[in-house]
């Protein structure tokens, strides 16, 4: 099994920055080099990576992604949360991280996001480590 953290969201759409629990997660697995997949196992939540410096930019992140699917929209999914789903399947179910000496290898501005679109809601996130340098 890989590597589980959960993650409490508080409204409909949210993105939390999973970055400290990522980083918590590669020292658990004692992965000092090489890859990581961080995978969110949900159909209305994604990852991605984004700034982290602003919290603007999460904010017309998800304003604009809204735009692109609305909330409702004739959709026949009798669930209700249609825009969930395809708002998951834009942003992807996981993203890939570098690893040298411990450490995620991200950009000066850069922060792991989990998106939460159909919250709020308790999320799992599934961390595995790939490649070379797993203790
Ligand atoms: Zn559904």
């Amino acid at each position: 099994m890989p590597h589980e953290f959960r993650v409490s969201t508080h409204r409909r759409c949210e993105m939390i920055d999973i970055t400290t629990s990522v980083r918590r997660a590669i020292a658990e697995l004692g992965l000092s080099e090489g890859a990581l997949v961080v995978f969110v196992p949900h159909t209305t939540a994604g990852v991605t990576i984004q700034e982290n410096a602003d919290p603007d930019v999460v904010h017309d992140f998800l304003m604009e992604l809204a735009k692109i699917v609305p909330f409702e929209d004739g959709y026949r999914h009798a669930e209700g949360n249609s825009a969930a789903h395809l708002k998951t399947s834009l942003v992807g179910s996981s993203v890939h991280l570098l690893v040298e000496r411990g450490e995620p290898l991200l950009g000066t501005w850069q922060g792991v996001y989990l998106c939460e679109f159909d919250g709020p809601r308790t999320r799992k996130v599934w961390v595995k480590a790939v490649g070379s340098g797993v203790v």
